[in-house]
C-alpha cells in the first residue's frame, strides 16, 4: 500500500481471506464485517486468513527468496521487531553487508551486529524519516 514493489509476505496477508472448505476468496471487509468466526457465504465453511499461524509452515519458495534477497542486500533495515520468534528473526544472518539498520523500542539479541540502532517506534521513525 505505500507503493513497494517487491514485497515477500513470509506470514502471509490478512488482506486475503478464503474458504477452508471450497477455497473462495475473501478481502479483508468481508471479515471485519462478519459476526463471530466468519463463514462462507457460498458453503458455509470457516474463513481463515491467508496468514502463516503458530504451528503452522512458512511458505517454502517465501523464505528462500527472503534468504537470498537479504544476503545480497546493501543495506538491511529491520523495523518492529525484537527478533525473538524463529525461524523469521534468523533470516538476519543472512546479511553480508555492513549497513545493518535496527529499529525496535526495545532491544533486540542482533544489536551487537548491527551498525546503527534507533531504539523507538517503527512507526514513529519512518513518519519522521518522510517529512
Ligand atoms: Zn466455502
Amino acid at each position: 500500500m505505500a507503493g513497494s514493489k517487491n514485497v515477500l509476505e513470509l506470514h502471509g496477508s490478512i488482506h486475503r481471506n478464503y474458504c477452508m472448505k471450497c477455497g473462495q476468496s475473501y478481502d479483508l471487509d468481508y471479515v471485519v464485517n462478519s459476526t463471530g468466526i466468519p463463514k462462507c457465504s457460498k458453503c458455509g465453511g470457516i474463513v481463515k486468513p491467508d496468514v502463516v499461524l503458530y504451528d503452522e509452515m512458512l511458505n517454502e519458495d517465501t523464505l528462500v527468496r527472503s534468504i537470498r534477497y537479504i544476503h545480497n542486500a546493501d543495506v538491511l533495515i529491520v523495523g518492529g521487531t525484537s527478533l525473538a520468534v524463529y525461524p523469521a528473526a534468523t533470516l538476519i544472518e543472512y546479511y553480508r553487508g555492513n549497513k545493518l539498520i535496527l529499529i525496535n523500542k526495545s532491544p533486540t539479541p542482533y544489536d551487537k551486529k548491527a551498525d546503527l540502532i534507533i531504539q523507538d517506534s517503527i512507526g514513529k521513525v519512518m513518519q519522521e524519516a518522510v517529512y
